[in-house]
C-alpha cells in the first residue's frame, strides 16, 4: 500500500488540533498528563513527580536505526528524547536524560525550536518519521508543537514510544495525531512495578493504556517498503528471573487484544543505572529464559513482530554524553 497522509493535518484544517492543544495546556495548572495526578501547577514551574514543568525537556533529537525494522527502514526514526520521566526504572538504559533532571534544566526548549527539530528529521535527515521517546508527561507539549510544525511542512507519521504508564484522558487527546503506538508491555505483577520502577499500578493502568491504543490505531499497516504507516507494536523487555512475568503478559494481550497483535520481544536487559547493585536484576537473561519466551510465542500463536538476538544487550546501550549521537553507530542493528 502506499503511504498514508497523517490523520493530524486534517485535525490541524479542522481546528481540532489547536483544540486539543489549548485542553491539554489547561491542565498542566493542576496536572494529570499522566497516572500520578500529582495536582500541580507546571505552568508556575512547580514540579511533580516527573520534575518537568511547562517547557518540553529534549534530550537529543537524531536517527535512530536501532529501533524495529519498520520503524527505523533505511533511513532511520527521527527520535525526538524528551528528559525526565514518569517513572524510576532502577534498570533505566537512559537514567543519564530520563532521571538527572538538575542536568536535563538546561534542555528545556519551546515548542517552536521543537517544531523546527521535527522538521530537521524530516527535511534535513529524511528519516521515516518523528519517534516522540518517552513522551508521557509531556503530551501537551507535543501536541503544541506538532500544531506549529504543520504549517511549516510536518508531514511524517508520529510514533508514541511509551512505557505505557499513561492517563486515558491525555491518550483520548492523541486520537488521529498519533500514528504508531510503541508500547511497552513491562511487567505483570505491580509488586515488581512498585519495587523497580515506583509505579504501584503499572499493571492496570498500563493494560487499559494499551486496549485504548489498540482501539485508536489497531492493527500494524505498513506501505510498500515495509515501513510503518499506522498501528500498535507492543514491546516487551524479557528481565532475568522471569520479573517481567512474560507468559502472563503476553497471554493477557492474546485474550485481550489479539494473537495478531505485533510483538516486538526484546532481550536487550543489561543490568544499568543502579540495578548491579540489586541480586535479582544484577545479570543480563540466561538463554534458558530467552528460550522459554520464544516456545511461549509458539504457543501463543503470536506471529507477527520481532525477538532481538541474544547478544543484544552488549550491543545498544545509549550513551548521552556522547558528541552528536547516543548510540555507537559503528555496532549492528539488534533487531
Ligand atoms: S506529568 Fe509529571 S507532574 Fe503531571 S501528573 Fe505526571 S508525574 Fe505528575
Amino acid at each position: 500500500m502506499e503511504a498514508l497522509e497523517p490523520r493530524y493535518i486534517a485535525l490541524y484544517q479542522s481546528g481540532e488540533l489547536e483544540r486539543r492543544a489549548e485542553s491539554l495546556e489547561a491542565r498542566l495548572s493542576f496536572c494529570d498528563i499522566c497516572p500520578r495526578e500529582c495536582g500541580v501547577n507546571r505552568r508556575e514551574n512547580e514540579l511533580g513527580f516527573c520534575h518537568s514543568a511547562h517547557l518540553p525537556v529534549v534530550s537529543a533529537v537524531c536517527a535512530h536505526h536501532g529501533e524495529e525494522p519498520a520503524i527505523s527502514g533505511s533511513r532511520g526514526s527521527g527520535a525526538v528524547f524528551f528528559g525526565n520521566c514518569n517513572m524510576r526504572c532502577v534498570y533505566c538504559q537512559n537514567h543519564q536524560i530520563s532521571q538527572d533532571w538538575e542536568r536535563q534544566q538546561s534542555r528545556e526548549m519551546n515548542c517552536r525550536t521543537l517544531a523546527e527539530r521535527m522538521l530537521y528529521l524530516q527535511d534535513e535527515l529524511g528519516c521515516h518519521n518523528i519517534n516522540f521517546v518517552s513522551p508521557s508527561h509531556f503530551v501537551p507539549q507535543l501536541v503544541r508543537a506538532v500544531l506549529e510544525a504543520v504549517p511549516m511542512g510536518l508531514r511524517l507519521p508520529l510514533v508514541y514510544n511509551t512505557s505505557s504508564y499513561d492517563s486515558i484522558k491525555s491518550l483520548r487527546e492523541l486520537d488521529g495525531i498519533i500514528s504508531i503506538y510503541l508500547a511497552d508491555l513491562r511487567y505483570a505483577s505491580n509488586k515488581w512495578a512498585r519495587k523497580f520502577s515506583q509505579a504501584p499500578d503499572y499493571v492496570e493502568r498500563a493494560r487499559v493504556a494499551i486496549k485504548e491504543m489498540y482501539r485508536q490505531v489497531g492493527e500494524l499497516v505498513m506501505d510498500d517498503e515495509g515501513i510503518a504507516q499506522r498501528g500498535l507494536i507492543v514491546r516487551h523487555l524479557i528481565l532475568p528471573n522471569r520479573l517481567a512475568n512474560s507468559e502472563e503478559s503476553l497471554t493477557w494481550l492474546v485474550g485481550e487484544l489479539s494473537p495478531k497483535v505485533t510483538v516486538s520481544i526484546m532481550s536487550q536487559y543489561f543490568p544499568a543505572h543502579r540495578a548491579s547493585r540489586i541480586p535479582l536484576l544484577s545479570r543480563t537473561i540466561s538463554l534458558s529464559e530467552y528460550s522459554e519466551v520464544i516456545k511461549l510465542l509458539d504457543r501463543l500463536e503470536i506471529e507477527n513482530g520481532w525477538l532481538q538476538e541474544m547478544d543484544a544487550s552488549v550491543n545498544y546501550l545509549p550513551d548521552f554524553t556522547r558528541e552528536g549521537h547516543p548510540f555507537d553507530l559503528t555496532v549492528s542493528n539488534p533487531k
